[in-house]
């Protein structure tokens, strides 16, 4: 493809600052610039839009969040290595570039978006790509402060995030916690020559719209009742459910469910109704 920006290649921007990837902080980085273009396109038009890019390395999605007209990109970076290669693309794009020194986990992400039309981006560090998302989605309060989620993981993970009912193997609590807050979809799948280095495993980038107005239900009742419902997710619910320590044959007939079902076989509104049914009694 044409070039986006009229900045170093990748390759010699790795090798300027002397970039070697580091695994702790997993570090895989993109230099296909197709594949770059694609997954910040991938959220839309990003004209007017202010995008938090989480863990920007040496700045190859950036570029192209930036190519691509996004109004803003604040970036976290923990690697303080990269710092001088963001500088440049700061530089280049006068304005349009923060980035913030320091761990993801422990910036406060609704604070940066600051009442402004905010998306998150990223090629996410795997080390730490489910802390993050379970901490998007546990957003208080709800709808959240940001529009779309578009973000690589591993493909594994992408598959649980996206699992229902019908694919057991992959569906559990994580499932749930997204489904009921997100419509969430695989965008498509990335094999590990993409990176360098290069991964084990395959990725996706995986994209979380919130709803609106998800079924109403507690968000700790819900995270308990599908811990205690998939810690032993073999059994049927009348045995699983007993570490809720209720009236377990009550609950499920309230919430009329089968005490011979098993947790993989519940969608999410009936866990909603095993929540509501639980904090009502
Ligand atoms: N965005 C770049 C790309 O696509 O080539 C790099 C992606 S690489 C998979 C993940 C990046 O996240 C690395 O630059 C790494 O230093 C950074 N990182 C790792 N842990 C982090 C954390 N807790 N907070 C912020 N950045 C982190």
């Amino acid at each position: 493809m044409a070039q986006i920006d009229t900045l170093p290649p990748l390759r010699d921007v790795i090798a300027k600052h002397e970039l070697s990837a580091r695994k702790a902080l997993g570090q895989n980085f993109l230099l296909d610039l197709n594949l770059t273009s694609r997954i910040a396109r991938s959220s839309g038009a990003l004209e007017g839009v202010h995008v938090i890019e989480i863990g920007p390395g040496p700045g190859g999605l950036t570029r192209a969040i930036l190519a691509a007209g996004a109004a803003h990109v604040t970036a976290i970076e923990m690697d303080e290595r990269c710092l001088p290669a963001l500088a440049e693309i700061a530089d280049y794009y006068p304005g349009r570039l923060t980035v913030h020194r320091g761990d993801a986990l422990k910036h406060d992400l609704a604070a940066l978006a600051n009442g402004q039309r905010t998306r998150i981006i990223a090629n996410l560090p795997y080390n730490v790509a489910s802390p993050l998302i379970i901490s998007w989605l546990q957003t208080e309060p709800w709808p959240p402060y940001y529009e779309s989620i578009t973000v690589m993981v591993q493909r594994e993970y992408a598959e649980r995030l996206v699992a229902t009912p019908l694919e057991r193997k992959d569906y559990g609590r994580l499932s749930i916690l997204t489904g009921w807050r997100a419509e969430a979809s695989i965008l498509f799948n990335v094999p590990p020559t993409a990176f360098v280095p290069q991964p084990r495993v395959m990725s996706s980038v995986v994209q979380l719209r919130p709803r609106g107005t998800p079924e109403i239900c507690r968000m700790k009742t819900l995270e308990r009742i599908t811990q205690a419902a998939f810690g032993q997710r073999r059994k049927m619910l009348r045995q699983s459910l007993k570490a809720l320590g209720c009236d377990v044959q009550l609950l499920l007939s309230k919430a009329a469910l089968s005490p011979e079902a098993r947790a993989e076989e519940i969608d999410i509104s009936g866990f909603v109704r095993l929540a509501n049914t639980f904090d009502q009694l």
